[in-house]
This record gives structure tokens, sequence and C-alpha cells, in this order.
């Protein structure tokens, strides 16, 4: 691939980014005292190349979105094609188009027969925030107007709309939100690295599962509207529950009559080797939201699946939904969406996924003898590397996430996008990431974290 054939001159984009762009989750001072932006301009597979040709090897998909790679020429084209031909209408007042159609029937097609109605949206914080206010809605229709609470996790991430943030368990964001929202509540995330003391993962999954119960009772068991959570928290540091914890939270659900909201939005379309996380961590939620792998990120778009159950009464009884948003269910994006959902059929990369995975774990466990790993952790193609002071006592760093910091930084000189989230590597590469292309990954992570034990070998325990 010819990326410095360009021209592009890259000082003066740097320039007009510092002078002019003004980012998410970015902290501006220090980012411009460091140089600015790195700028991405190519990308094909699993690599991606920044302006200066240096080429990196991508272990997060862009933001965990892009399952099927980089530089699928069909994608382009389902997207040219439906431009010319229509290139937007909405789908209020009785209206809508033809890859929106077909699309909701694709996504139902791929899930449980109960979900057969899908609500678009443009990313997974607006989906969130529809359901947020369809369950209420719902409620007040059952009769039952009192049940407005949701219950979520802390290091839960559901978004960074109001009530996306609300929701979600990150308490830097709870604080610039301004106020904190009535009526959402977080029991701790189930993670026995940080968490789990002297008891087993099984032991620990049940404990952590029983904050669910103490906090419906403290709610009020009526007042209880939903539970909500990611099958893995992906942002929250790739926390995968031990095998005990999500069965354990649908029969406390079920117990007291609480919907069960599975956060699809990193988990689904195939990144733990079956279309959804809860089919993996073996629960049934009433209510998924995605967005993410649903177009592979080629095109901003979300969706929500409802069951049956709810639609039914909702249709009935609902009158009309005052939500939606100008681009839900966007002709464009969906026919890409849809072309995207077929590469994952045709390609079966929802098996490959579940075949590669096993191998993945142990070229990620291959690093555990590293001095500064404390555990390595994955299922299918969404892991974490631990970084560790006393690795025989699950010790942390001084400065949580000063140490992932600097890891990231090290995987970014040498080749590797690895995020920190504190100081917990993770890592979901694309899922047309082959055998020879893992062991790259995992040799540019060691290569990362000696350069980073060179640098905090004295802080060991
Ligand atoms: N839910 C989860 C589990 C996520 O990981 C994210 C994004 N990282 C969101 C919701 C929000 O999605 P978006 O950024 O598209 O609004």
């Amino acid at each position: 691939m010819n990326v410095l054939n360009k021209n592009i001159d890259i000082a003066e984009v740097v320039k007009n980014d510092i002078a002019h762009h003004f980012h998410p989750f970015t902290d501006h001072k220090s980012f411009h005292a460091e140089g600015g932006p790195r700028v991405m301009t190519q990308a094909d597979g699993i690599w991606i190349w920044d302006g200066n040709g240096h080429k990196l090897l991508d272990g997060m998909s862009g933001l965990w979105c892009v399952n099927v790679g980089y530089g699928r020429k069909e994608l382009a084209e389902a997207a040219y094609k439906q431009m010319l031909d229509l290139p937007y209408y909405n789908t209020f007042f009785k209206t809508t188009t033809v890859p929106t159609t077909e699309l909701a029937a694709k996504i139902s097609s791929v899930m449980p027969e109960r979900f057969k109605h899908i609500f678009f949206t443009n990313s997974g914080s607006e989906s969130n925030d529809t359901i947020v206010r369809f369950v209420r809605h719902y409620w007040k229709l059952k009769g039952k107007p009192y049940r407005q609470h949701f219950i979520a996790r802390t290091r839960g991430y559901h978004g960074s709309t109001m009530v996306a943030a609300n929701l979600g368990g990150f308490q830097g964001m709870h604080e610039q939100v301004g106020t904190e929202f009535p009526g959402f509540h977080h029991i701790k995330q189930p993670h026995w690295f940080d968490l789990g003391g002297d008891k087993t993962p099984e032991e620990f999954g049940l404990e952590a599962a029983a904050e669910l119960e103490k906090k419906i009772l403290e709610v009020g068991p009526d007042n209880v509207a939903a539970f909500i959570g990611e099958p893995i928290q992906g942002a929250g540091g790739v926390l995968i529950p031990p095998s005990t914890y999500w069965p354990e939270v649908q029969k406390i659900c079920r117990k007291y009559g609480i919907l069960i909201i599975s956060d699809e939005v990193i988990c689904g379309f195939g990144r733990t080797g079956n279309w959804w996380g809860f089919e993996t961590m073996g629960f049934e939620p009433d209510i998924v939201p995605m967005a993410k792998g649903l177009s592979s990120g080629y095109l901003p778009i979300g969706a929500v699946a409802f069951a049956d159950h709810l639609i039914k009464d909702f249709f009935e009884l609902g009158g009309e939904f005052y939500h939606g948003m100008t681009y839900a269910g966007h002709p464009v994006a969906a026919a890409v969406a849809l072309k995207n959902i077929e590469i994952i059929e045709r390609e079966n990369l929802v098996g490959h996924t579940r075949e590669i995975g096993p191998y993945f774990a142990e070229a990620l466990a291959s690093l555990r003898d590293h001095p500064i790993v404390g555990e390595t952790r994955s299922v299918g193609l969404i892991g974490a590397i631990e970084l560790s002071n006393d690795k025989a006592r699950r010790g942390r760093f001084a400065s949580p996430g000063r140490v992932g910091t600097m890891c990231r930084d090290n995987c970014f000189k040498n080749g590797l996008i690895m995020r920190a989230c504190w100081d917990t590597m993770v890592l979901a590469p694309p899922l047309v990431i082959t055998r020879k292309e893992i062991d790259e990954l995992v040799r540019l992570a060691r290569v990362a974290l000696d350069a980073t034990y060179d640098q905090v070998k004295s802080e060991l325990a």
C-alpha cells in the first residue's frame, strides 16, 4: 500500500487540528503540549498507517468497531449505490426506505426468535437513551409508573449523552454531568483481579451478583425498572465476569420482575465468538442495544432490539412514542450495515472468532511470565492484560492509569495500538485477524511491556 504517495501536508493538518478541532475525551492542555494528534490516513485489514508512513497493527478495531477489518470495497460500493438511489429519507410519519426495512429484518434474523422489532439510532449512546425512554413509558403503560429506576455497574460504559453517562458507572463523567439524574444506581463490577480477594472467581461471581439483590431491596423491588450490563465490560477494562455471575443476575432479575438489558455495543456481531455476548455469557435479555460492529464503523448507526412481550403491549397501548432522530434508519448507513452483516455471514466471522479465540487466549497467556503482567484473560477476540507491580498479590502501581498510559505510548511507538483502561491493557482486534497476525500482535505487545518494565522496574514489589 502506497501510503506516502498521498500528497498530504501532515504538519499543516496537525497545525489546523490544534487551531480548530475540539476533541472528545481529551485533555487538550497536555494533548497540545505533546504536539497534537497523530494523523491516521489509510488502513487495510488489521493494519493502519499514519501520515508519516508509520504502520500500526490495530489491536482495537478503531474503537472496538471495525469487526470486518479495514479496506472493504463492498461497503464503499453499497454506500455509493444507495447515495445515488436515495441518499436520505426519514422514517417518521409512516414512511420507510428499502435498506432500513431490510436491515431491521436482517438484524432480527441473527437474533433469538423473540427479537422481531428494531428501533434505529445513530450511536450506542442514543440507543441507551432510547431504552430509558422506552422502559419508563412501558412500565407506566403496564400500570406500574413507580418502576423508574435503573441499576447498572461501576465501570460500566453505556455512552456519553446525559442519560447514557448517568447510566454508566464512570465517576469522572458523573462529576462533569453536573448533577446526577435521579433513578440511576450502581453496584460493584464483577472484576475478580481487583476485588476478588481470597475468593475463587466463582465464589466472587456470586458475591458480585448478590450486590444486585441488595440494591434492589434498598431501592424497593417495585421501583426497579431494569438492570443494564455489558456481557463483558469493555471500556471498564474488559472485565470478564466469572461463569457464575450472569446466570445469578438473571435469576435475581426474574425473581423481582426486572427487565434485563444486554448492552451489546461492543460484544455484539461476533466479538465473543457468538453473534451476541449474552449467548456466550448464558443469559436471556429483554432489550438489546447495539452499534459499532453493526456497520463495522464504516458509517455511524445504532439500533435497539426489543423482545416481543414488550413490543406487544407497547404497540397496543403506547400511543405515539415521542422519540426519534432525523437520521434514524438512515438509508445509506443501513445499506452499509446490511452489507456488513452479509460479509460477517458469508465469511463466517463469528465461527472464525469462536475457533481462533483459544489461540488468542493462549498467545496472551504466553505474556504471563513477564515481570509486570499480573493476569491475561480473553473470550473470543476481546482480551486484557493486567499490569501489576506485584504479581503474587495482584498488586497495583501507584496512581492508577500512569503505567497503563506509558505502556500504551510504548505500543504506539513500536507499531501496535493497544488501549489502556487505567492499568489494564485491552485488545479487540478485527475479527479477520489470522494466527500469524496474533503472533505478531503478541510479539509487539511484549516489546512494549519490556520498554514499560525498563521505566518502572524500581517500583516492583
Ligand atoms: N455502550 C457500550 C458498551 C460502549 O462501549 C459504547 C461506546 N464505547 C457505548 C455504549 C456508546 O456508544 P457511542 O460511542 O456510539 O455512543
